[in-house]
């Protein structure tokens, strides 16, 4: 009996991916009002008439939402129009207090733009963006037990929408432009990364199609799936049900699904609304948005470097190897520290080592902030007592536990020379007595040295692991491998 391989028989469909990317802007205070942004605050602490959706009151624009939007759109390419308009869009949910969002419609801030993705395979695609535009936050509906409360802390908080093109044909993809965005973002210091506290907020749109069919399929959103592994998860998934709804002869809804984690599944929220559903309108309460060329050039010339470029020149210029440069861009705060001590002198490849190797580990990030174990200034300094062979690597690695431990959270100051000198931390160099201290090790160990006369030359080691020892790890390695080589070798030669 034979069974029947559906794969034979199956057409090839293309998946196409186009993203919708919500990121909260890094400011201090909501888009029209002065509450602050502070995420994790009681529920309802920081909310006023404004955000509340009060009557009679006015919205005003908060100008350091503006900057950082249109920062948003300078750092993938988008073209800031100099007028754009906010527009209400219309629905009703609890959290949403004035009955619409103000967000903006025909007249976004920004067009064009793209993000450029790696393939797989080698190569790379550019995926277009549509559109960048501004627009509030909503609040939160809470459901606790039978009750559905509302914390309105959230409301008015300021978003970039940033719409991708259906340029993207797998998960892989999708996840990949998500990293690279994000991480473009959180260098111009327009959001905070922070996925899990909902600053940066995806939904796709996901659909599939015959190969060779121009006319895309039915198209289902996919909402809010908060982490760079579920979003490659849910999309192949979703293909993949799409895929086979069609082989068994069925009709895609277009839809808005939801991503069930637990079981790696898909499932029907609502069928898709369309702009006609929103009676989108222009906000009378506000004027057009006019980006003047000084605010443009403003906002050009204050555009932090973005981690590609800081790559490239830690490695074409600083001598760092690929992977170094990545590990040290990981974090705009990490790069700053890095520059920072190669500014203050530290020579950037043993900077690069050391900070890899010991800090790393002692750094703590949250959103746009992080905290040092130690100073860049204290860093350098430690380092340059290493290269000027003060001290060994050895003592670097315990000056800097010490240095540690005095600072306190990186924001103390030390003498790193004078608590070197006073724990006694001070390179074997002196010659006289390194050859004494070397001779000393090879009379007492005479079996060995016999040993490694008669050519078992692997003892060396043990040498200068004997001379390390009785010098408390002070001794020179460089210094102290060539004077036992001439001690050992000498005598092989001359000695009786
Ligand atoms: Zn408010
Ligand atoms: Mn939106």
């Amino acid at each position: 009996m034979g069974v029947a391989t559906i794969d034979e028989e199956r057409r090839p469909y293309d998946v196409v991916v186009g993203l919708e990317v919500h990121a909260q802007l890094a400011t201090r205070t909501k888009l029209f009002c002065s509450c602050e942004t502070t995420f994790g605050a009681p529920p309802n602490t920081h909310v006023c008439p404004v955000c509340a959706g009060h009557p009679g009151t006015l919205p005003v624009p908060n100008a350091e939402a503006v900057r950082l939007a249109v920062r948003a759109c300078l750092t993938v390419g988008t073209e800031v129009s100099k007028t754009s308009r906010f527009s209400r869009k219309n629905y009703f949910y609890p959290d949403l207090p004035k009955g619409y969002q103000i967000s903006q419609f025909d007249e976004p801030l920004g067009k064009g733009g793209a993000i450029v993705v790696p393939l797989e395979g080698g190569g790379t695609k550019v995926a277009r963006i549509e559109r960048i535009h501004m627009e509030e936050d909503a609040g939160k509906n809470v459901h606790e037990g039978r009750e559905s409360l509302v914390d309105l802390n959230r409301a008015g908080t300021p978003l970039v929408e940033i719409v991708g093109r259906p340029d993207l044909s797998s998960g892989r993809e999708a996840a990949e432009y998500l990293r690279i965005l994000r991480d473009a973002l959180v260098f111009a210091g327009v959001n905070d990364g922070n996925l899990e506290e909902g600053s940066f907020r995806c939904d796709a749109n996901v659909s599939v199609k015959p190969r060779g069919e121009e006319k895309l399929g039915t198209r289902v959103e996919l909402k809010n799936i908060n982490s760079f592994k579920f979003v490659e998860r849910a999309i192949t998934i979703e293909a993949a049900r799409q895929i086979e709804v069609l082989e068994g002869g069925g009709r895609l809804v277009a839809e808005t699904r939801g991503w069930d984690e637990k079981n790696e599944t898909t499932f029907s929220m609502r069928e898709k609304e369309t702009a006609q559903d929103y009676r989108y309108f222009p906000e009378p309460d506000l004027l057009p948005l006019v980006i003047d060329e000084a605010f443009l050039a403003e906002a050009r010339a204050s555009l932090p470097e973005g981690s590609a470029s800081k790559r490239a020149r830690y490695t074409e210029s600083l001598g760092l190897t690929p992977y170094a440069a990545e590990v040290l861009t990981q974090h705009p705060k990490v790069a700053a520290y890095f520059e920072e001590a190669v500014a203050l002198g530290a020579d950037p490849v043993a900077l690069g080592n050391f900070v890899q190797a010991e800090v790393l580990a002692d750094v703590t990030t949250h959103g746009l902030d992080a905290t040092f174990p130690i100073p860049a200034r204290a860093l350098s300094e430690l380092l340059s007592l290493v290269k000027d062979g003060t001290i060994s690597g050895k003592q670097g690695k315990e000056l800097y536990r010490e240095v540690k431990t005095r600072v306190g959270g990186g924001e103390g100051s030390v003498d790193v020379r004078a608590l070197a000198e006073s724990l006694g931390m001070r390179q074997l160099t002196d010659e006289t007595a390194l050859r004494a201290l070397c001779e000393k090790v090879v009379a007492e160990a005479a079996k060995q040295r016999d040993d490694y006369r008669r050519g078992k030359k692997g003892l060396f080691g043990f040498f200068v692991g004997q001379v390390m020892k009785a010098s408390q790890g002070k001794a020179n390695p460089k210094r102290t491998n060539e004077i036992l080589t001439e001690i050992l070798e000498a005598s092989a030669e001359g000695a009786p």
